[in-house]
């Protein structure tokens, strides 16, 4: 409620009443404004997901946003699998809840471990998001700056297998070679294959190594110390739940007479959603609802930031050592220049032939007889009396 309105419900005498309002400019409507504007343009994100095939990636993805993502895959059998190099496939989605518009871009990474060798098998994804970085770099030096395309990635969810006892080389190795560029939130898979005894060590092994290897996963920000208790409780939880074990489920289910998205076993059934079962709900709540913003954010002041400033050392460096000016990032063939920036380029045209054909015309009245001896200043005003371009009819106007 603004500071005017919240005046004008409380019951005050007329004369500060209008105090009040003497002093209400009206900046105090400044939220609304960016809330206006923000839901206008729309929100995007970027997830990644990695791990090893068969971990439940997909199944995971759709059950996070309710949606088909994955209709046209291609499933690989083993042998297949093992001769099937790292890929990287984008799907994006436009999703709208309550007129606020969502552009979901999840890129996923097939073949990933699948391999026999698994060296540096996280090279394509580190390129992957360099690259995003690298065309962001780009376009934010060049000309039309103000509707950037952001693919940068924000988040990468990151599957450990629920059969091991922590950490596999490969697991350790990938989030290494990430973790200065993406937000890594580790996930156990298949939470529903342990009991909660099991899920409990598992966790707490993975929390060890991450710390013994020195692996920098997303850190939760710290909160307010103005937020209420509820929210504050609903944090350390979160904090505490790391790394988060989900399940996750593509069919309906009916428990306890409710339709349900779960597992269906013949002890019973498991529910994606019961956070006694799984923390699928605490994972798509600080995806979602509470941390995507702070995801973007790490993303750009942390991340992206560090790219800048490597590749400007990188330009610096080169351009000391050389004596000559050479971008460290590959020139790219200049995109066509759209109708916005091919309407500008031929006004600028226009622009430069107009002053032309001025300066030609007055330095032909110049050397005419009447103007001889006339003051410097109305010859230099007679160009913004010349008829138009194209009507210069050989100086005898
Ligand atoms: P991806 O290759 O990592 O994308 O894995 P998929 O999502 O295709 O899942 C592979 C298989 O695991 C499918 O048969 C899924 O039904 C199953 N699956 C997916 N999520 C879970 C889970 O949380 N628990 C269990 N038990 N199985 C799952």
């Amino acid at each position: 409620m603004s500071t005017a309105m919240r005046y004008k419900s409380k019951l005050v005498n007329p004369e500060e009443k209008q105090d009040h309002e003497k002093q209400y400019v009206g900046f105090a409507t400044l939220p609304n404004q960016v809330h206006r504007k923000s839901v206008k343009k729309g929100f995007d994100f970027t997830l990644m997901v990695a791990g090893e095939s068969g971990l439940g990636k997909s199944t995971l993805v759709n059950s996070l946003f309710l949606t088909d993502l994955y209709k046209d895959r291609k499933l690989l059998n083993a042998e297949e699998r093992i001769n099937q190099t790292v890929e990287i496939i984008k799907h994006t989605v436009d999703i709208e809840e309550k007129g606020v518009k969502l552009k979901l871009t999840i890129v996923d990474t097939p073949g990933f471990g699948d391999a026999v060798n698994n060296t540096e098998c996280w090279k394509p994804i580190t390129d992957y998001i360099d690259q995003q970085f690298e065309q962001y770099f780009r376009d934010e030096s060049g000309l039309n700056r103000k509707n950037i395309q952001d693919n940068r990635v924000h988040c990468c969810l990151y599957f450990i297998s629920p059969f091991g006892h922590g950490l596999r080389p490969v697991d350790v190795e990938f989030m290494k070679a990430l973790h200065e560029k993406v937000n890594i939130v580790p996930l156990i898979a298949k939470a529903d294959c342990l009991i909660p005894s099991e899920i409990r060590k598992l966790k707490e092994r993975i929390r060890e190594e991450i710390d013994k290897f020195g692996i920098k996963v997303y850190q939760f920000p710290e909160c307010d110390s103005d937020e209420d208790e509820e929210f504050k409780q609903q944090d350390r939880e979160l904090k505490e739940s790391a790394p988060f074990a989900v399940i996750g489920s593509n069919t309906v289910v009916e428990a306890k007479g409710q339709r349900v998205r779960g597992r269906l076993y013949p002890w019973g059934i498991v529910e994606v959603e019961n956070q006694a079962h799984c923390d699928f709900v605490k994972l798509r709540n600080m995806l979602i609802r509470t941390h995507m913003h702070d995801l973007k954010d790490v993303t750009c002041d942390v991340h992206y930031e560090n790219y800048r400033a490597q590749c400007i050392q990188q330009m610096t460096s080169k351009l000391t050592q050389d004596n000559r000016i050479e971008s460290p990032i590959p020139i790219l063939p200049l995109p066509t220049p759209d109708t916005e920036t091919e309407k500008l380029i031929k006004m600028k045209d226009e622009e430069v032939s107009t002053i032309c054909a001025c300066a030609s015309w007055m330095l032909e009245l110049e050397s005419r007889e009447s103007l001889q001896g006339c003051p410097i200043e109305v010859v230099l005003r007679l160009p913004l009396l010349c008829p138009p371009v194209g009507s210069w009819g050989g100086g005898q106007g």
